[in-house]
């Protein structure tokens, strides 16, 4: 399917989209979901990853070769996790999009003192994470995200297409149904490029500061901000 030219919207036509979306496409397949996204957005239409995997990417690229993926470096990432963008970058028909925080994190640290992410990870997501991806967001209609329902109790109800109120778009889930083991057999199946780290002891990826290895029967994202009562970044909040 190639992308159609996405005529203007208003935000309360996006916003009765979102809602009839919603409703209409909660049992369909990831792909159904991506083509229908496709279809009506056009290139108003991105893919947001966290280059932990490149699934939702891949599945979006069959369905809009070239598509736009955006990727927020926070200046925090691992090594694997920017050698992972620069692969999904180099092999597949994706656009990458890199967006980066208004202050590098020298100038964070110069105007908030060093590691604010111990003292204030809320107000370093917001400035690293947050603000850059809502600037970032701004040229499109639709997004989406990798968000699963079986990630987190806090993600149990994620739909699969919705309307983010706070951003004034339309947010996709195509894999919102997916299990883990969904996940596992897609990326075998195609070969798609997942993050190093996930082998070796990380069940969730993000920035270095706040992630850490898995502790045994512990659910995939225990390892993000651990010991803290956080556990979103504000992007999906
Ligand atoms: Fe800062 Fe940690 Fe949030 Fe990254 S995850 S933006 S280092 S608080």
């Amino acid at each position: 399917m190639s992308a159609v030219a996405a005529r203007e919207r208003t935000p309360e036509e996006l916003r009765d989209l979102a809602r009839s979306a919603g409703r209409e496409l909660e049992d369909a397949s990831a792909q159904d979901i991506l083509g229908w996204a496709a279809e009506t957005f056009g290139h108003r239409f991105c893919v947001t990853s966290s280059m932990e995997d490149a699934v939702v990417a891949h599945l979006a690229s069959r369905a809009m070769p070239g598509v736009d993926v955006v990727f927020l470096d926070t200046g925090y990432h691992f090594p694997e996790t920017i050698g992972t963008r620069d692969a999904v970058d180099a092999v597949m028909d994706v656009n990458v999009v890199t967006l980066t925080p208004r202050r590098t994190v020298a100038e964070q640290d110069a105007e908030f003192g060093p590691k604010l992410h111990d003292r204030d990870p809320d107000l370093c997501c917001a400035m690293r994470k947050v603000a850059p991806l809502k600037e970032g967001l701004e040229g499109y209609d639709a997004w989406a995200t990798g968000l699963r329902r079986d990630e987190s109790p806090t993600r149990s109800e994620t739909a699969v297409v919705d309307w983010d109120e706070n951003r004034m778009k339309v947010k996709i889930a195509p894999i919102a149904r997916w299990t883990q083991d969904d996940v596992d057999a897609y990326v075998a199946q195609h070969g798609v490029l997942t993050n190093p780290l996930l082998m070796d002891g990380y069940g969730s990826v993000g920035c270095a500061p706040c992630t850490r290895r898995l502790l045994d029967g512990e659910d995939a994202r225990a390892g993000r901000w651990a010991g803290r009562a956080k556990t979103e970044c504000g992007l999906h909040l």
